[in-house]
């Protein structure tokens, strides 16, 4: 019997909805940005659950095109009118100042202020998040309806923030397997209060990564929370030849809104994740959405950057930037659910287990079909609903047991799901009629 088998029930526990929740509802409100205190907090929680090790690197670093930038902490940040009235507080909401701010202290009239606030008019109740890493500069963000109802004066504008020189923090765990070869699990760990765009995916891996690190995988898992884009780059660039036993990779964005699912591509295209994932959506949604490679999203453009070209390809329930939650105060906890974490999680651990026991296998018995009731190998003679459906599973997985078809060709070929064909083949191991293609 393969070792593996049970994988998907070893990592699928009751109530799984639920934890990822809870764990992002905590998370939820720490006030992350690409650098500073708020990724290392937001370690410590998540830590308490899965064995992330906290790895850092200076500001001014290079890393491949890349500088690592300065750190940015936010310690206040507000608005207030001339009676000294908060009209807005990063306390309440820490979207309303942009991230990477500079520190101001200032004040001055409703015209000037204005042109350091963002908002969205056609979302008037909505305050958005903005950033700006790359260009210095200040800026606030709020409802629409909010801006256009201040009154006339002059308001006193405050960040007090640090951008100086320190650390960007990624936190990283490999669990081994009994093969050397891994998969690498990574999600971005740089925003602030934003639920599905960073709080659901950092929430479900950790999960993940405590679930895989007691369920003896075959395969090595590399779990990566890095800031988005130079927290990936500066990963890439310290990882050095060790990142090509990265066999099979998957980012995993925003997974816990109702959404989707949509799934794009590694840059190969063909991948066996690839190829994996578009068989499990296929099999157990309705309505799943699978995209070519396209190099703007989230860090599979720096893993499938030509250099690496490793076979990473992306996850996600709605595709980012097209719900109209993106990017806003209504990508809350209300906007995820525990029902929508787990069957996301249910799919990345299906997908897991193509990857886990897909394997080639041959007939000892090609010639003709091995008689299968003398061996007691025909199901649910008693009349199990499933028995139609496993017995033409060991028909195909008999049949195309040549040593070229994998069980996930054979799969795909046969139209049964991956699960039934390697129970199916493991039966069928047991029996003597495969073994292992040479
Ligand atoms: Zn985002």
């Amino acid at each position: 019997m393969s070792s593996a088998e049970g994988f998907v029930e070893r990592l699928v526990t009751p109530a799984i909805g639920e934890e990822i929740f809870a764990l992002a509802a905590e998370i939820f409100p720490i006030c992350r940005s690409i650098t500073g205190d708020g990724v290392r907090r937001t370690l410590a929680h998540l830590r308490r659950h899965a064995a992330l090790e906290v790895r850092e690197v200076a500001s001014g670093a290079s890393v491949f095109d890349w500088t690592v930038p300065d750190e940015w902490n936010l310690h206040e940040a507000y608005i207030a009118d001339a009676q000294g009235r908060r009209v807005i507080d990063a306390r309440v909401c820490n979207l309303h100042v942009m991230s990477y701010s500079e520190p101001v202290r200032t004040r001055l009239p409703l015209a000037e202020l204005k042109r350091h606030v963002h908002s969205l008019p056609d979302q008037p109740t909505l305050v958005p998040y903005r950033t700006s890493y790359y260009q210095r500069g200040w800026a606030f963000c709020m409802a629409h309806e909010q801006l256009a109802a201040l009154p006339e004066g002059e308001y006193e504008a405050v960040i007090d923030a640090t951008l100086a020189p320190g650390r960007l923090t990624w936190g990283e765990l490999l669990i081994p397997g009994r093969e050397p070869d891994e998969v690498l699990l990574s999600t971005h760990i740089c925003h602030p209060s934003l639920a599905n765009d960073n709080c659901s995916g950092l929430a479900l891996l950790t999960h993940l990564a405590r679930r895989l690190a007691t369920a003896k995988p075959r395969l090595s898992y590399r779990i990566l929370m890095a800031p988005g884009t130079i927290g990936a780059i500066a990963w890439l660039a310290q990882a050095g030849p060790g990142v090509q036993r990265i066999k099979h990779g998957l980012v995993l964005s925003c997974v816990g809104d109702g959404g989707g699912p949509a799934y794009k591509r590694s840059r190969r295209g063909n991948a066996l994740v690839d190829r994996a994932m578009a068989h499990v959506l296929g099999k157990g949604w309705p309505d799943p959405v699978l995209l070519d490679f396209s190099p703007y999203g989230y860090d599979e453009r720096q893993f499938c950057s030509p250099g690496f070209d490793l076979p990473v390809g992306m996850f996600q329930r709605g595709q980012f930037g097209k719900f109209p939650e993106y990017h806003t105060s209504a990508d809350n906890l209300a906007f995820i659910a525990p029902e929508h974490l787990e069957a996301s999680y249910r799919t990345i651990v299906s997908a897991l287990d193509v990857l886990e026991r897909d394997r080639r296998l041959v007939s000892t018995n090609p010639f003709c079909e091995p008689q299968l009731g003398r061996r007691g190998l025909y199901a649910g003679i008693g009349g199990d609903k499933n028995a139609p459906s496993l017995n033409m599973a060991m028909l195909w997985t008999l049949n195309l047991a040549d040593g070229a078809h994998s069980l996930l060709d054979m799969a795909e070929r046969s139209g049964h799901p991956f699960g039934e064909i390697a129970a199916a083949a493991e039966r069928l191991e047991r029996a003597g009629l495969l073994v292992p293609a040479a």
